[in-house]
């Protein structure tokens, strides 16, 4: 990390030496929270929570993001490898049904080596909970590590991608990061109570005045990965609550039905299978209390 080319963004951060890059984190390891989390899909969450550790900082930093309050910078506990080996154990003994390691793209390496000491002493899956905008070579230090990777998969077009995060190129890597992902996982591997032991499950938040953008998501993913392997979760959760008044006008409200469901019937065509959200669940009640 003293020349950081971690994600796609490559700045070349000196964070050994203390200097953020556009994650806004430095090289050590800082943690906004470790509970069990109830919100996850149901495969994931089950009936007694996926185990959850939220990393401060993020490469993406989308204008809506609703884990804000992170994302954008250096805030919870700074946690060394050991303890945080030992935080995880702790959390895997409160009967959680998988670690769900959420946003830690930005600490990969650091994560492999604490994955390596945990894993043996783990009988339940690691997930891999990302923005999608990740590198290939990056993801291959958790290859046997995590047995599920949970993307996003945003945007399709550089300008939406642009406005929204600044990384015009979005589509490219968040679909080699797929493939990459669905190399490693293979097909969905569900057990006998129906919980996710192993796969690739890709998110995608369809987001108000974009549905076009939804559908061209699809297909790209359609066309990269054997859609039979993977799960879809097409989510309608997007608030605007979180976007400032500078963010596009159309992100300034919630997604219609139509909207939605347009994008849910293009899903059916192409096949997939996976999760619908309520429209119910397009609210700031579902945001972890990172204060807690
Ligand atoms: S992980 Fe952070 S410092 Fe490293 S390349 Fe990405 S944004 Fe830059």
């Amino acid at each position: 990390m003293s020349d950081c080319m971690l994600c796609p963004r490559g700045c070349g951060a000196d964070r050994e030496g203390g200097a953020l890059g556009t994650c806004r984190m430095p090289a050590e390891i800082y943690v906004a929270r470790i509970a069990p989390h109830y919100f996850e899909e149901p495969p994931i969450s089950g009936t007694r929570g996926s185990g959850t550790v939220f990393f401060a900082g993020c490469a993406l930093g989308c204008v809506f993001c609703q884990n804000q309050e992170i994302s954008r910078g250096v805030v919870g506990e700074a946690m060394s490898e050991a303890a945080l080996a030992e935080a995880i154990l702790a959390l895997a003994d409160t009967g959680v049904h998988n670690i769900n390691l959420v946003t830690g793209s930005h600490y990969t390496d650091t994560l492999a080596r604490v994955l390596h000491t945990v894993k043996p002493h783990l009988k339940i899956p690691v997930v891999w909970n990302s923005s999608g905008y990740e590198l290939p070579e990056t993801l291959k230090l958790l290859e046997g590590l995590v047995d599920i990777y949970l993307p996003d998969f945003k945007y399709f077009s550089p300008e939406l991608a642009s406005v929204c995060s600044s990384v015009p190129d979005y589509a490219d890597f968040a679909t080699a990061a797929l493939r990459e992902m669905v190399r490693q996982t293979g097909a969905v591997v569900f057990d006998e109570e129906g919980m996710l032991r192993r796969g690739t499950v890709v998110r995608h938040l369809v987001l108000p005045g974009c549905r076009q953008d939804s559908v061209e998501v699809l297909r790209r993913i359609a066309e990269s990965v054997p859609v039979a392997d993977i799960r879809l979760s097409l989510m309608r959760q997007y608030t605007p609550d979180f976007a400032p008044p500078s963010a596009p006008k159309c992100l300034q409200r919630r997604v219609t039905s139509f909207e939605y469901d347009f994008v849910a019937a293009e899903a059916e065509r192409l096949g997939f299978e996976g999760f619908l959200q309520e429209k119910s669940s397009a609210t700031a009640a579902y945001t972890p209390k990172f204060t807690e």
